[in-house]
């Protein structure tokens, strides 16, 4: 059986259905001489015997015959009938006598036939009959009837009854013979059936078992087969494959085989690619959070997030090759900080992530200080050496959340924050609220809104109280948003602000109103429109270079335009938008304090800022006509801001009695007045009548 395995299955297949050809032809050939034989036999042995008995039943007839015409021949007188009679006779004898010759022959022949003496017997009979029946004819002729008679009765009589009882003896001897050997046939015949029903329940048994071999030898690999198939399906590729034959399965293991073994390698290959950041060779974002989720949960822990400064700085400077190496250096050079059970991962461009389980704020802040310290002394990237800063953001497990994701996008919260305030590191508990949930969404098509055009501005009027006209504006944008509608900039602008997004806004925005402002001081209109900056935008130091660039591009003198900066805005770092601000007023540009009041700025810290307008935010104006506080609080800034030469804006006058109230200050701005409103019908806005 072995060596059936090994041949091939078509030849298998050839090979038994040859097999089981060859053996039924066998049968069919054994049958068919079987029944030949026996036909012939059975042929050979009737047509002998048949004519054995036919010859001793011709002999014995002949014998009467003849002796039937000497009865005759006694009574006939006349000679001339006698000799007609003696022909007759001679000629029954003659034919008697060959019978029993041709008789003799035949059984001669048949060796051994019982038959051969009892024919001695007949011949030596058949001689004393012709002798005696010579002597009856002398006698007739010589000695006249009555004489033949005597001797015919006497001698010829009983001769020929001998003979003719011999000859009967013969003919049923004969007969039994024939009798026992048809007996003998139809025993052969029934010995051959069994032999044939033999032969053929053999051939059936064969074949069948040789069928069974042959399906087992097919169907026993096939399901090896099946089952290798269905494991590597199920993603199981531990599975053993066996070895297989020569044959088409074996091929066919041996293919599984291989393709078992590059799914294994592919996936190897995959699951490297999905989990190994390939710049770094550290564990990637996903690897890290599946990290996370896998690990049993520690009682407590922190994520620390670092976040490269100036990284596209260096990129764009230094190329990207050196951005790649020093992003590799840098990832080295965090892991050389860690410890074995501390993961460190490259979540995206300058972005790691370090998980500390069993960490508390402190060691957490520890090991936060110890790499900024150890940044101190630069990296070297080709001999090159490269100064390299970075801030990190704190999210503790489980106070700060409990699952990878949560802790990691608040941590980046801390680290953005903590860029924004220009420190190191920060907590997520020092940040403050995150944004809601339903306008992370928004975040994320902010950038898409950009590039397909969806912001708008729209233009507020400030108004003039000493020249009873539009002087002033405020310009502010609106999102139009293809199936939220108009979203007010509330609902973006602070997320926009902590994404850092707010610098790829403000940009258009001062583009946008730029444009704007050049083509309507074209027909005359010279009103000054103001823009508000946000803290990202005011300690870029990009930021007056770009605004010079743009006045160039815009044909715009920088007095067309006024910037609004917010006091928390001017809170972040004091020093470094004090020197913005200098550079922006250098330029002849307007500034304005926005929000004014809202925050802890003082006035007396206000009156060192090259600005030039003062807004007052809308919680002193609504409400001023009650609060007598607050209308003390908005007199008394009034004059102060005008001792200081500044310009003072009440912002937020809803109402008749709010403007009325603010008479003294130098413009308003309020749904009073106009609500902010589309370019084309701001352009054609006419103040209401006083
Ligand atoms: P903001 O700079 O204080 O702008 C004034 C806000 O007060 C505007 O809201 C204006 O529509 C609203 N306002 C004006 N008069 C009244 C009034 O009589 N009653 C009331 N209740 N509100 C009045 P808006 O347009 O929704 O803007 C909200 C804030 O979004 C702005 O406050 C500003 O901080 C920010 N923002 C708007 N546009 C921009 C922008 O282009 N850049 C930046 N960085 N921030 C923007
Ligand atoms: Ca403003
Ligand atoms: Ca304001």
């Amino acid at each position: 059986m072995a060596i059936l395995n090994g041949l091939r299955i078509s030849i298998r297949l050839w090979l038994s259905f040859a097999l089981l050809l060859i053996l039924l032809l066998a049968v069919a050939a054994i049958s068919l001489s079987h029944m030949n034989r026996l036909t012939h036999v059975s042929q050979s042995l009737l047509d002998g015997q048949q004519q054995n008995q036919y010859l001793a039943q011709r002999a014995n007839q002949q014998a009467l015959t003849a002796a039937n015409n000497l009865l005759l021949l006694l009574q006939t007188t006349d000679k001339q009938q006698r000799i007609s009679l003696y022909r007759q006779m001679d000629e029954e004898l003659a034919a008697s006598d060959l019978s029993i010759t041709l008789l003799g022959k035949a059984l001669s022949m048949s060796a051994g036939n019982s038959a051969l003496p009892q024919l001695v017997r007949i011949k030596a009979l058949r001689r004393l009959y012709n002798d005696r029946f010579y002597q009856t004819v002398n006698l007739i002729e010589l000695d006249g009837p009555e004489k033949a008679h005597q001797q015919f009765a006497m001698e010829t009589r009983p001769a020929l009854t001998a003979l003719l009882t011999e000859l009967r003896a013969l003919t049923s001897q004969q007969q039994e013979i024939m009798r026992l050997e048809l007996r003998q046939l139809h025993q052969d015949e029934a010995m051959a059936r069994n032999e044939q029903l033999v032969l053929a329940i053999g051939a059936i048994v064969l074949g069948s078992l040789l069928a069974w071999r042959m399906a087992g030898s097919i169907i026993r690999p096939v399901r090896e087969a099946v089952a290798v198939a269905k494991a590597i399906a199920h993603g199981n590729l531990q599975h053993p494959v066996p070895v297989g034959g020569r044959d088409e399965i074996g091929q066919l293991l041996r293919a599984l085989q291989r393709m078992r073994d590059a799914i294994f390698i592919r996936e190897e290959r995959i699951l490297h690619l999905a989990y190994q950041d390939d710049l770094t060779g550290l564990p990637n974002r996903t690897r890290f959070v599946e990290a996370l989720q896998s690990l049993p949960p520690p009682a407590y822990g922190a994520v620390l997030l670092f976040d490269m400064d100036r990284f596209s700085l260096i990129n764009h400077a230094l190329g990207q090759p050196v951005g790649d190496r020093l992003l590799g250096e840098l990832g080295r050079h965090l892991r050389a900080q860690l410890q074995e059970t501390q993961l460190l991962a490259r979540l995206w461009a300058d972005q790691f992530a370090i998980w500390l389980p069993e960490a508390n704020l402190l060691q957490a802040q520890a090991l936060a200080t110890t790499i900024v310290q150890s940044l101190r002394s630069p990296l070297v990237i080709d001999n090159q050496r490269l100064d390299v800063d970075g801030t990190l953001g704190i999210a503790l497990y489980p106070q700060d959340g409990r699952d990878a994701a949560t802790l990691l996008r608040r941590a980046e919260l801390a680290a953005r924050t903590a860029k924004a305030r220009r420190k190191p590191m920060l907590g997520f508990h020092e940040v403050g609220a995150e944004p809601a949930p339903a306008s992370l969404s928004l975040i994320g098509e902010m950038r898409e809104a950009l590039t397909r055009g969806e912001f708008r501005v729209f233009y507020q009027p400030k108004f003039n109280l000493h020249s009873q006209s539009m002087t002033n504006a405020e310009a502010l944008i609106r999102w139009q948003h293809p199936v939220q509608g108009m979203i007010p900039p509330s609902a973006f602008i602070p997320f926009a602000e902590q994404t850092g997004f707010i610098r790829e806004i403000t940009p258009w925005l001062l583009d946008q109103v730029m444009r704007d402002t050049a083509a309507w001081r074209q027909q005359g209109f010279l009103v000054v429109p103001a823009i508000n900056l946000s803290v990202h935008d005011l300690l870029d130091p990009g930021l007056a270079t770009r605004i010079s660039t743009l006045l160039g591009q815009h044909g715009l003198p920088a007095s067309a335009i006024c910037l609004e900066i917010t006091e928390s805005a001017l809170m972040e770092d004091p020093a470094q938008a004090l020197d913005m601000l200098k550079q922006l007023a250098s330029m002849g540009i307007k500034l304005s304090i926005d929000d004014y009041g809202s925050g802890q700025a003082s006035l007396a810290y206000l009156k060192t800022l090259p600005v030039n307008e003062l807004k007052i935010d809308r919680v002193f104006i609504d409400g001023i006509n009650v609060t007598a506080k607050n209308a003390a609080i908005v007199r008394s800034t009034i004059l102060l801001c005008h001792e200081l030469e500044l310009t003072v804006v009440a912002e937020g006058a809803e109402t008749r009695e709010e403007l009325e109230k603010h008479n003294k200050c130098d413009m308003v701005q309020g749904y009073v007045i106009a609500r902010p409103m589309p370019l084309a019908q701001f352009l054609t806005w006419q103040a209401p009548a006083a």
